[in-house]
């Protein structure tokens, strides 16, 4: 049977020469960075390569990435790293942070942790296309605002937020503007010495890189304070010994990116567009979730009247096709989905959703594929849908 993936959002293969580069750091390349012989010099060396490969990438000074274990921790470290720093200093104002109702829940939870230690948090309402408004955004800044933390683009739906405002509005208010990018970094351009971003989070396993390793960058000047204590590594502000052979792994996958990026995306795009136009035009009461131009080159994301996601997803799998009805995180759980219930979804729509997200690997076949058999599945379903037979 033929297989297609279709879940390149959730996370993407490792790619081969990425694999390549991070292999003799797991076995003759294996010493560790903080030892001054020889073979702790060749770790170190590696990753001060590494942190190069990832500043190019978003136009960053090298001393402005800080490695991690992922996007999680990137998100942890920025929203936890900069409030404690706050707490003492606004206690008098009322610290307050400002985030948007869509945030992925690295940031989302930890919001809520923030919240039950005294930080006050805003979460702002976005419209039906997942876009933030500004002017809310701007009538949000309190005496004790010290920190905004909106998404680049969402994991779900796809939408990009004028991220370049936001941080303009932050620059303005002087509070500092954390943007949670893993989903954007290597599928559209994403430059911090033009963009007004003073942090910005990083997953490797989203970018044909591998999983648990990240980056966090922090413009220079910006002080946060660690949130793991240990033998001061990356400057202090994040100890534990490196993840070598996952960090070579981030830099090449950022310096493909770097290479690959547009004609990837391109390629992609076209693809995407096909797919959604097959799927609009083929399937009756068929609609699209997110904004129609802001959105990443390859998420597509549709919402079916009378289809159970988690239904048309097994289905779709019994036929090779891996999609996903959410994020990967909430997938599981069968409760719908937060950033479709605050595009305006009713659970029942948000629960009739099904995202497709497109990479490297996919062809012109795939898309056919899928136009071919997703009409099928979802007649079969409908059939048996008592929603759709009253109808
Ligand atoms: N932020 C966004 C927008 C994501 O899509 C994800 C992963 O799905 C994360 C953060 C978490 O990244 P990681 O899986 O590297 O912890």
């Amino acid at each position: 049977m033929r297989r297609v993936y279709l879940d390149y959002a959730a996370t993407t293969p490792l790619d081969r020469e990425v694999l390549e580069a991070m292999l003799p750091y797991f076995s003759e390349k294996f010493g560790n960075p903080s030892s001054l012989h020889s073979f702790g010099r060749e770790a170190h060396e590696a990753i001060e390569t590494s942190r190069e490969k990832v500043a190019d990438l978003i136009g960053a000074k090298d001393n402005e990435i800080i490695f991690t274990s992922g996007g999680t921790e990137s998100d942890n470290l920025a929203l936890r790293g900069i409030a404690y720093l706050n707490r003492d200093k606004l206690k008098e104002k009322g610290p307050h942070i400002i985030t948007s109702s869509i945030e992925h829940p690295a940031v989302l939870e930890t919001c809520k942790d923030l919240e039950k230690e005294g930080f006050e948090v805003k979460y702002l309402n976005v419209d039906k296309y997942g876009l933030i408004d500004l002017d809310e955004l701007q009538n949000s800044v309190t005496k004790g605002t010290f920190l905004i933390s909106i998404m680049f683009a969402n994991n779900e739906i796809g939408t990009i937020e004028p991220v370049e405002e936001i941080g303009k509005i932050a620059r303005e208010y002087n509070v500092l503007f954390h943007t949670d990018a893993v989903q954007a970094v290597g599928k559209i351009n994403v430059d911090v010495k033009k963009l007004p971003v003073d942090l910005l989070s990083i997953s490797a396993h989203k970018i044909y890189g591998p999983k648990g390793v990240g980056a966090l960058f922090v413009r220079e000047g910006v002080k946060l304070k660690s949130i793991q204590t240990g033998g001061g590594h990356e400057g202090g502000t994040r100890s534990g010994t490196e993840n070598v052979p996952g960090i070579v792994g981030l830099g090449e996958a950022c310096r493909l990116a770097k290479i690959r990026m547009e004609d990837d995306n391109s390629r992609i795009k076209k693809l995407r567009d096909k797919l959604i136009k097959g799927i609009l035009d083929s399937v009756e009461e068929s609609y699209l979730n997110g904004h129609p131009e802001k959105r990443l080159p390859n998420n597509a994301h549709f919402r079916f009247t009378a289809i159970e996601g988690e239904s048309l997803i097994l289905f779709l799998d019994q036929k090779g096709i891996a999609a996903s009805t959410g994020s990967a995180c909430s997938s599981k759980k069968l409760k719908a989905s937060h950033v479709l219930l605050a595009i305006g979804l009713s659970p029942v729509e948000a629960h009739g959703s099904l995202r497709l997200t497109l990479g490297r690997e996919n062809t012109e076949e795939d898309v056919n594929y899928v136009l071919e058999v997703l009409p099928e599945v979802i007649g079969k379903l409908r059939e048996i849908s008592p929603l759709w037979r009253e109808k």
